[in-house]
């Protein structure tokens, strides 16, 4: 494989102190710190030429970096070798019994995919391997929110003493007449502009409701798909649900729940990945995952109409693993959190609606897919009963008006969640 010097990781114990050699005495420049909420850390980066310096400073007592100064004091901690595909390296290295911290890319700063190597395989240095974020993918100027992921991309709201943050997992695109269904061109490009195949981007967001537990809903298209599919669908996954949880601060071990909204793949994908050695495994380790029972039948049991949709990888090991949660009903998930079956999109379509304190949250997932698709005949092709859809959206919009809910857009390639507004039948959003 090819590596390159990325940067040398320092352990700091009083930052100050370490500003006052590197920033003061040498006359570096230091980056504006980043949090890594996963590490419980803050990075300082120091540009040094072709690689960097980053000073490591605990933000927590039970971060690995202060449980390392509390053993060694501060120092030399690791060195980090940039690599272009971080799973084949790893790949790479277990098929040589190299000893490995992570078997599975985690997100580190800026955005990057690292894992650490153990020293005990690297002659006594912690080696860290990382793949930087893809910044050179082109996007529509109008959907490049990218620019500020912080700001953008993960976004949080209090809904009584329930916390929702509303997360990413990337863009992909779809054929715009499909999109729209038997709305005309001239229409829906105004609102949603098409690339010279005709796709229009779409964003996937996948919601994280925080209350008494941890919860998930639906999770994008994950990452186990091949260069084929990724063209044929314009993926852009160089942000994405490993870099947005892990802003958000949580590890993939604190979900407790994954509800899925239904199994089509830019929903389901990312309920799973593929360990070192191939084998499928649930990607959220401690969590159960709470399907409607019509859905599954559904997704397992693929037609001519829905086969495209449903992909097995998804979901089939979940069941494997003993993790799979079947309810047939309308009913409560958690505390605060409701499904309700809107069919339309699919027989088995469920709404997910989120209350407390009186305020209410809605996620119509494909029912609403978009800013773009609010008016009641805005009905996707892709939808298997269309005149169900649009009894669906009439409900729908009368719970949003009656509670005043908030929406999430799960598709959204600009907006995460909006209040809906109703004049003399036009609806139009205000973004939250
Ligand atoms: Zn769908
Ligand atoms: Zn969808």
């Amino acid at each position: 494989m090819k590596a390159v010097l990325d940067h040398v990781g320092i352990a700091v114990k009083d930052l100050d102190a370490a500003l006052a050699f590197y920033r003061d005495a040498l006359g570096l420049h230091v980056e504006v710190p980043e949090e890594v909420a996963s590490q419980r850390v803050r990075a300082h980066f120091i540009p040094t030429g072709q690689s960097a310096l980053e000073l490591l400073e605990a933000t927590a007592a039970d971060s690995a970096i202060a449980r390392y100064v509390d053993k060694r004091g501060p120092g030399l901690h690791h060195i980090t070798l940039r690599v272009d595909d971080i799973a084949a390296a790893l790949a790479q290295l277990k098929a040589k019994n190299v000893r490995l911290v992570d078997e599975q890319p985690r997100p580190g700063a800026e955005g990057a995919l690292v894992a650490f190597i153990h020293p005990s395989s690297a002659h006594g240095v912690l080696v860290e391997l990382k793949q930087a974020a893809d910044v050179n993918v082109r996007l529509k100027p109008e959907v490049d929110v990218r620019l500020k992921p912080d700001a953008t991309n993960v976004r949080r709201f209090a809904l009584g003493d329930l916390e929702l943050i509303s997360l990413f997992d990337g863009f992909f695109r779809l054929d715009g007449g499909a999109m729209f269904g038997v709305v005309p061109k001239p229409f829906w490009e105004k609102k949603a502009p098409a690339d010279d195949r005709n796709r229009i981007t779409l964003a996937m967001r996948p919601l994280l409701v925080r209350g008494v537990r941890t919860m998930l809903i639906d999770a994008g298209l994950g990452g186990k798909d091949d260069a084929k599919f990724h063209e044929i669908y314009g993926v852009d996954r160089s942000r994405n649900l490993d870099h947005t949880l892990a802003e958000a601060g949580v590890a993939p071990d604190d979900i407790d729940i994954v509800l899925a909204s239904h199994l089509h793949f830019d929903h389901s994908g990312g309920f799973t990945y593929r360990d070192a050695n191939g084998r499928l495994r649930p990607k959220f380790p401690r969590a159960q995952y709470v399907v409607r029972r019509g859905e599954w039948e559904d997704a397992t049991h693929p037609n001519e109409r829905n086969h495209a949709s449903y992909i097995a990888d998804n979901f089939v090991p979940l069941a494997e693993a003993g993790v799979l949660q079947l309810v047939d009903d309308d009913q409560t998930i958690m505390p605060g959190v409701r499904v309700k079956r809107t069919g339309g999109h699919c027989m088995h379509h469920q709404s997910i609606y989120i209350e407390s304190a009186g305020k209410t949250a809605i996620f119509p997932a494909d029912i609403v897919p978009t800013t773009a698709h609010l008016a009641n005949p805005w009905v996707m092709g892709y939808d298997l009963y269309p005149a169900d859809t649009v009894a669906a959206k009439q409900a729908f919009f009368k719970d949003v008006a009656d509670k005043d809910a908030l929406v999430f857009f799960v598709h959204d390639p600009a907006v995460a969640a909006a209040y809906i507004r109703e004049d003399k039948g036009k609806r139009t959003y205000a973004q939250a």
